[in-house]
C-alpha cells in the first residue's frame, strides 16, 4: 500500500511505498525528509508501529468533533519534525481491534511508539506546544 506525501519544502507529492528499515522518506525532487503520514489499519498495524522514529498513532473517528481539532494538530507536526516521526492515524470505527489492543477507552487518543514498543500515551486534545515536546522528548531518548 502507498501513500501519497507532499512535501514540505517544495511541494512536490510524492508516492511512497514501504521505506526501507533505518530510513525515512524523502523528498524525490529536493531530497528534503517528507512529513510521513499514514492511515493505519488493523491488518497492517504491526508493520505501521516499526520505524526508525518515535510513531505518534492517532486514535480517531469521523463522528469525533475533538478528533477533528487533533487530525490538523498532528498533520501540523507531522511537517514540522519531518524525518523525526512518523504519524498513523486509525479510524476506530473500521478498525476495532487495535485500541482495544492498546486499551483505549475514548477517543481522540494517542498511543506514542518506539523501537515498536508503547512509550506513550495522551488522552483527549493537548494544546500544541505540549504535545509537540512530548514528542520531541521521545526523539531524543
Ligand atoms: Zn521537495
Amino acid at each position: 500500500m502507498s501513500d501519497i506525501l507532499t512535501c514540505a519544502s517544495c511541494g512536490a507529492k510524492n508516492r511512497v511505498q514501504a521505506v526501507p528499515a533505518g530510513q525515512v522518506p524523502s523528498c524525490a525532487r529536493c531530497g528534503a525528509a517528507l512529513p510521513w503520514l499514514h492511515d493505519g489499519t488493523d491488518a497492517s498495524f504491526a508493520g505501521d508501529i516499526q520505524a526508525s522514529v518515535p510513531v505518534i498513532v492517532d486514535f480517531w473517528a469521523p463522528w469525533c468533533g475533538p478528533c477533528r481539532v487533533m487530525g490538523p494538530m498532528l498533520e501540523d507536526l507531522a511537517r514540522e519534525l519531518a524525518g523525526k516521526v512518523r504519524v498513523v492515524k486509525v479510524n476506530v470505527d473500521e478498525n476495532p481491534r487495535t485500541p482495544a489492543q492498546f486499551g483505549v477507552q475514548g477517543i481522540p487518543t494517542l498511543v506514542m511508539f518506539k523501537d515498536g514498543q508503547e512509550v506513550d500515551q495522551i488522552v483527549g486534545v493537548p494544546q500544541k506546544a505540549a504535545l509537540r515536546a512530548r514528542v520531541e522528548h521521545l526523539t531524543h531518548l
